[in-house]
């Protein structure tokens, strides 16, 4: 067989090629957790203590989810790609969108603490406010996800008055990022491989969402993290009062 050499391979189809194996991996390893455990429950259910039992079910239904994220991150992808996203703008209540994102996490991460601090009569932002949703449970799972149990995630919401926009910021007491992977993290399917990082799940897509997002929206994210912790902001223009009742369709 001929071995075809990485020169000639253009690179689209390497693109291709790479995309098709680390989805493929990340398919592979929940599923064939989620086939192990239900195999083992099926064929030795009545050899298990009720414990046993409930400690696999639960690994199975974590699995299934992990695979549902991931679905769900690449059609996002797909249909950013693909450019038919239709965003629907409107005056957005971001202090809504943070309370509503914090509560979602909140129910997954037991034992951490997270505070909410925000400016009094906050402006309302031009976003879709679907989108926004994304962006914060994605960045407040991230804060969750990356820093150890009974730390503190903090989320503040401030106006800049004199640029006129509002900066939502997400704090976390986590492992923080090295300076020289801090370019990494927002591409397609970039992890931050570290003994810290490598027990943690993640399908390094929620960024590159997250970032892509932001910017279709008029909207720039930023981080700043030190090994005690990393904080990413974003930001977005204040809506104007004509903007307000208004929803504007784009794709
Ligand atoms: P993943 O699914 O791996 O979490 P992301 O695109 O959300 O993918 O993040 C990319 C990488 O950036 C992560 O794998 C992790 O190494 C790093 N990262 C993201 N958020 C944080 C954070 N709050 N603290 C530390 N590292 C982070």
């Amino acid at each position: 067989m001929q071995n075809i050499g990485e020169e000639n391979i253009n690179e689209l189809e390497k693109a291709q090629m790479d995309f098709i194996s680390t989805v493929s991996h990340e398919l592979r390893t929940p599923l064939t957790s989620i086939r192990g455990f239900a195999d083992t429950l099926l064929t030795s259910y009545d050899r298990l203590t009720p414990e046993q039992r409930e400690k696999f079910l639960l690994i199975i239904k974590d699995q299934s989810n992990r695979l549902i994220n991931l679905v769900e991150n690449l059609l996002t992808v797909s249909k950013m790609q693909s450019d038919k996203e239709l965003m629907v703008y409107k005056a957005t209540d971001a202090l809504q969108a943070a309370e509503y994102a914090v509560q979602i996490i909140k129910n997954q991460y037991k034992t951490h603490k997270y505070i909410l601090n925000y400016d009094k009569n906050l402006p309302k932002i031009l976003v879709d406010s679907d989108k926004l949703q994304q962006i914060l449970i994605n960045l407040i799972d991230n804060a969750s996800k990356y820093s150890p149990e009974n730390t503190t995630v903090t989320v503040n919401i401030c106006q800049n008055y004199n640029e006129n926009t509002l900066t939502i910021s997400v704090k976390d007491e986590g492992i923080g990022i090295n300076s020289e992977d801090i370019g990494k993290i927002f591409n397609k399917f970039s992890r931050i491989d570290s003994p810290l990082t490598r027990k943690i799940q993640g399908n390094g897509l929620g960024l590159y969402i997250t970032k892509t997002l932001t910017e279709k929206m008029g909207g720039k994210i930023s981080v700043d993290s030190s090994p005690k912790g990393s904080e990413f902001k974003i930001t977005f223009k204040a809506a104007t009062p004509e903007d307000n009742g208004l929803k504007k369709i784009k794709e």
